[in-house]
């Protein structure tokens, strides 16, 4: 099902490896117009625009477009205890993990007297986009929200698409893990629209604009999120899911097929790739994956995912081969299923989220490790991270000198303020001596 690609004996350059393989082509830029006036027709006429959008792309109208706290309470009181518990389970592991990425104040002292300090602070206020279209994401709650609070963020506003079958609220599912992360501010609104409220705000509903809007979507929420950093800070768009699995003889191809089929779910522009230095290895997994792919639930969208030219196996010479296409691909989640995982994860630099042998499958990181599941997609992992603490914090340095280290550096400042001309930058620094003749 999957093409190969037999790199053996070659020694492609990293942007010759990348087009062997390229990703599926969402151009976000045709969908920036659209994007554009949907925004401007928020920013104009607010709620009463919100709802005509949900209307028109969501096919039902809300009678408000923020959710009342009562309905979040509600959906939490009538949930399937099962998947409580599941979300709670998640909640707490990825605060956890989360905890982790909150960098700690350091102090650097310049010389006697002289103290740069940097401390994190996080933005005061965010808007989280929940996707909702074609499915509904609670996992994506607790990916955005948690490290959210975690990070100490004051206000956090939580947005995801009015749903036909529930009166045009936001899903149960997604209200009852917003009530369960103690948010309260949640507006049924979807698409480019909802971007556009939290950058701009909705003065008429008490939306005010946040600092920072993240979360995955479709194109229009890309085209959004582009349209609108620059008013208001962005996480990386968000485009279809890929995996890239390096495995040798070692591997069990069962797992290896299985973990590719499950990302193979997601979208039938997602790209699943094996590498491997083993033709044995490579053929086992493409059986596994027919039988799979024929097997699962979403079969279409499986075999449409894995037949596309994003997707394929490449033959490689040896594992440091393995290493350079991958760093080349970038992948969002990656997977080493190795005799020895480490020394191929010494060579990596570019992936998203990485998971190490045979028990830990990306559908665990989707769901439950404690790790984040909002990662860069399309090869942005060579120059992007996933959504993580720090994604709401900001690094700020505070200066702290006395007048004896003023003094010792007060001859490098005259120097630069003579050479850029700004003469009165120097003259600042002399006032506080000028006492002294
Ligand atoms: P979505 O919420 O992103 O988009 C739905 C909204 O799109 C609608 O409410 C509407 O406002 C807008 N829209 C729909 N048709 C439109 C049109 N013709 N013109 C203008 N606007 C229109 O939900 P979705 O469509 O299901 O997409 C979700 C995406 O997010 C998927 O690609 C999914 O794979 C991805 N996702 C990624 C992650 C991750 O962590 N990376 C997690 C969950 C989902």
């Amino acid at each position: 099902m999957l093409r190969t690609i037999d790199l053996r004996g070659t020694r492609p350059t990293p942007t010759e490896l990348l087009a062997l393989v390229p990703r599926a082509d969402t151009d976000v830029s045709v969908a920036l117009d659209r994007a554009r006036k949907i925004i401007d027709e928020v920013r104009e006429h607010g709620e009463h625009a919100l709802l005509g959008q949900s209307e028109r792309f969501d096919g039902v109208r809300p009678d408000a477009v923020r959710v009342p706290a009562e309905a979040l309470q509600e959906a939490l009181d009538a949930l399937d205890p099962e998947v409580r518990t599941a979300i709670e389970s998640t909640i707490a592991r990825v605060r956890i993990a989360s905890a982790a990425q909150v960098p700690a104040p350091e102090i650097s002292v310049l010389g006697d007297g002289a103290i740069v300090e940097q401390r994190w602070q996080p933005v005061s206020r965010v808007g989280l986009y929940i996707p909702g279209g074609k499915a509904v994401y609670p996992s994506s709650v607790v990916m955005n929200v948690v490290p959210a609070q975690v990070a100490g963020v004051r206000s956090i506003a939580l947005a995801s698409p009015s749903q036909a079958d529930h009166g045009g609220r936001v899903h149960p599912t997604i209200a009852a893990a917003a009530a369960l992360l103690g948010i309260d501010e949640v507006y049924a609104m979807g698409g480019a629209g909802a971007i556009g409220a939290f950058a701009y705000g909705v003065p008429g509903i008490g939306l005010e604009p946040v600092q920072r809007v993240t979360g995955p979507g479709n194109v229009y929420v890309a085209a959004a999120k582009r349209l609108v950093s620059g008013v208001t800070g962005i996480d990386a768009e968000a485009g279809p899911t890929d995996i890239l699995v390096i495995a040798d003889d070692a591997a069990d191809a069962d797992f290896v097929a299985a973990d590719l089929v499950s990302q193979a779910e997601h979208d039938e522009l997602a790209a699943a790739v094996l590498v491997t230095d083993s033709p044995r290895l490579a053929d086992a997994v493409l059986a596994r994956i027919a039988a799979r792919a024929a097997a699962t639930k979403h079969a279409d969208r499986v075999r449409e995912a894995l037949t596309g030219p994003q997707s394929a196996v490449v033959l490689v010479d040896d594992l440091e081969q393995a290493a350079r296409f991958t760093d080349a691909f970038g992948p969002e989640h990656l997977e080493i299923q190795v005799q020895d995982p480490d020394a191929v994860l010494a060579n990596i630099s570019n992936a998203g989220a990485i998971f190490i042998g045979p028990y830990s499958p990306v559908s665990l990181g989707d769901y439950a490790a404690g790790s984040n599941h909002v990662l860069p997609t399309g090869g942005t992992a060579r120059y992007v991270s996933g959504l993580s603490a720090a994604t709401f914090l900001r690094p700020q340095q505070i200066v702290r000198y006395d007048e004896r280290a003023l003094r010792e550096v007060a001859p490098v400042v005259a120097a630069f303020s003579r050479e850029e001309d700004l003469p009165a930058h120097g003259e600042a620094v002399e006032a506080r001596f000028a006492h002294e003749g």
